[in-house]
């Protein structure tokens, strides 16, 4: 140990660091060329980080700092504080993108048991439209990729920060949007106006948060409780066409289904804005969830959960329709 130290603890000598300072944030002293090529791409502490990249207090160390794009992309298969938040929206992408095939191949095709449905009572039997529904997955998709490659890609620079932070809102938003537009659609397709009327506030709603986002003080570490209530937000004011669509459909087993569905996915994704903005559990034992077990990476394992149970309702929902219709 002190043997492989004591080349580097030259160089740092010359360069005016006192060891301590130079073991917490090498990577960002010294001026010898190949000893810096070694300790260039090690993992600093919080202390050292330039300012636009500290947001977490409680997650002491593991941290990459300004590193070139190629280093930053090959971090997926490396271990530091970000690596469990990339892979969980990376593999919660694959999970979506093998629905949307899924879907895609499966769901509109009649099973046997519906082409005997279809002989008794050929009425009843007419696929509806899929769009909303693959609307919602591709914001899923969307939202879970631009996730994954915001947590890769932010440790570059500062303006890298900036744009993948953007785009990591605009796929939240983007997510809780289109999770409106298979419960809408299918709950109000017989009603065009009122449809289109829910539609449109959603996807307005939407396009303001992104917009709102795009203002520069959103990403203040001050800002995380109020940019957690505005996506909270968006996300209840789906209460209204629930309610409304229990209104309309009271007694149908389907509606009641949907609803559980729902319910569970207010409360994945409720618990996953309480934890993203308590960061809960690292403020208990800060430095002891850097690696694995921190807010961020529960978060993101609630969303994905939360996502899920939103696919499973569509599936009640496209099933329903095809068999009612209007
Ligand atoms: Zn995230």
């Amino acid at each position: 140990m002190a043997g492989h130290h004591a080349k580097y603890d030259d160089m740092v000598e010359s360069s005016g660091l006192t060891m301590e300072n130079h073991r917490r944030c090498s990577a960002r002293a010294g001026k010898g060329k190949r000893l810096w090529k070694k300790v260039k791409y090690q993992l600093v502490e919080y202390h050292c980080l330039p300012g636009y990249l500290r947001d977490n207090e409680y997650i002491l160390g593991h941290y990459r700092s300004e590193w070139p794009l190629k280093q930053a992309l090959l971090s997926v298969f490396s271990i530091h504080n970000e690596t469990l938040n990339v892979w969980t929206h990376l593999i919660g992408f694959f999970l979506f993108l093998a629905l949307t095939i899924y879907t895609a191949m499966k769901v509109p095709k009649h099973s046997v048991k519906e082409d005997l449905a279809n002989i008794i009572a050929p009425l009843m039997m007419r696929p509806i439209t899929r769009w909303p529904f693959f609307a919602f997955l591709g914001g899923a998709m969307f939202c879970l990729l631009a996730s994954s490659v915001c947590h890769l890609l932010s440790c570059h620079s500062e303006r890298m920060a900036y744009i993948m932070l953007r785009l990591d809102y605009a796929g939240i938003a983007a997510l809780i949007s289109t999770s409106f537009y298979p419960p809408v659609y299918y709950s109000f397709m017989c009603n065009p106006l009122l449809c289109n009327l829910y539609l449109l506030s959603i996807t307005l709603l939407g396009i303001s948060t992104i917009l709102f986002s795009l203002l520069p003080v959103f990403q203040n570490p001050e800002f995380r409780t109020i940019r957690a209530s505005l996506f909270f937000g968006m996300g209840l004011s789906g209460v209204a066409p629930i309610l409304h669509k229990l209104y309309l459909f009271w007694g149908e087993p389907e509606v009641f289904r949907t609803t559980g569905y729902e319910i569970l996915m207010g409360a994945l994704y409720g618990i996953g804005a309480l934890v993203y903005a308590t960061r809960i559990p690292e403020r208990w034992k800060p430095g002891k969830f850097d690696i694995a077990g921190h807010s961020h990476q529960l978060f993101h394992i609630l969303v994905v959960a939360g996502a899920y149970t939103h696919y499973r309702a569509g599936l009640v929902y496209l099933r329903w329709r095809d068999l009612r219709g209007c």
